[in-house]
């Protein structure tokens, strides 16, 4: 199948889980997973009206950037090493991972320098999963409250990965978990922070993520095919 026709599919999806449960589609955006596809691939999807990329690989993404228009949006997923900090810029949209003290330092630096203002997702390990970084739902308050120091970050919601083996209603169980803990925050912090944003959901499970609230899902291997 050609990207479009994917795309058109997934965007089909969305719409349909988003009416389902009673919400705006256009409140869902689509990020297209496209670490490890080649930028030629990306293109295709841009011509198709795909204009939001997410990235796991800094190198990647500096490669690929100048090869798309300039009207894409760039997403930084997955675990950020404080050493690649210093090569982003302006052209990130959103940086979805910050999941510890060490790399908010980091992205202040580098944005009082820059003179930038990094929208970021704090990542919940909402599953609890060894395997996976984030912080504990426990700790997210405590760090909210410490980001109110650090004036070149802007935290605009939550992300979470679920659990890659789980079953339907445990994979729901996490995303309702992590609405919820977006919720109290919102409350705890009416003024300090919006926290809109909620990105959970992959290929396997984005359609439950809506339904639980996702105004981000990240999709991959469905547009794309298998890595
Ligand atoms: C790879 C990745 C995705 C996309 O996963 P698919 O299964 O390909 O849809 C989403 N989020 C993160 C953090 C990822 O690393």
């Amino acid at each position: 199948m050609e990207i479009a026709h994917k795309l058109n599919k997934i965007n089909q999806r969305i719409y349909q889980a988003a009416t389902k449960a009673g919400r705006d589609p256009r409140k869902v955006k689509l990020l297209a997973v496209s670490k490890t596809i080649p930028a030629a691939v990306l293109l295709e999807a841009y011509k198709a009206g795909q204009q939001d990329f997410a990235e796991n690989r800094v190198q990647e993404w500096l490669n690929k950037v100048p090869e798309l228009p300039a009207d894409c949006y760039w997403h930084i997923i997955g675990r950020l090493q404080t050493n690649k900090v210093k090569y982003l810029d302006q052209r990130v949209s959103l940086i979805h991972s910050l999941d510890r003290l060490a790399l908010l330092k980091r992205l202040e630096e580098h944005g009082a320098r820059r003179d930038l203002v990094w929208p970021v997702l704090v990542q919940v390990n909402i599953a609890r999963d060894d395997a996976k970084t984030g912080l504990l739902r426990e700790e997210v308050a405590d760090f909210l409250i410490e980001a109110l120091n650090y004036p070149h970050i802007r935290v605009n919601g939550l992300m979470t990965i679920g659990l890659f083996e789980a079953d339907i209603q445990e994979t729901r169980g996490f995303f309702r978990d992590l609405r919820r803990l977006r919720d109290d925050l919102k409350k705890e912090f009416p003024k300090e922070f919006t926290l809109n944003e909620l990105s959970m959901g992959m290929s396997q499970d984005f359609e439950i993520a809506i339904e639980e609230g996702a105004t981000i899902v990240r999709v991959g291997r469905e547009i794309f095919g298998e890595r």
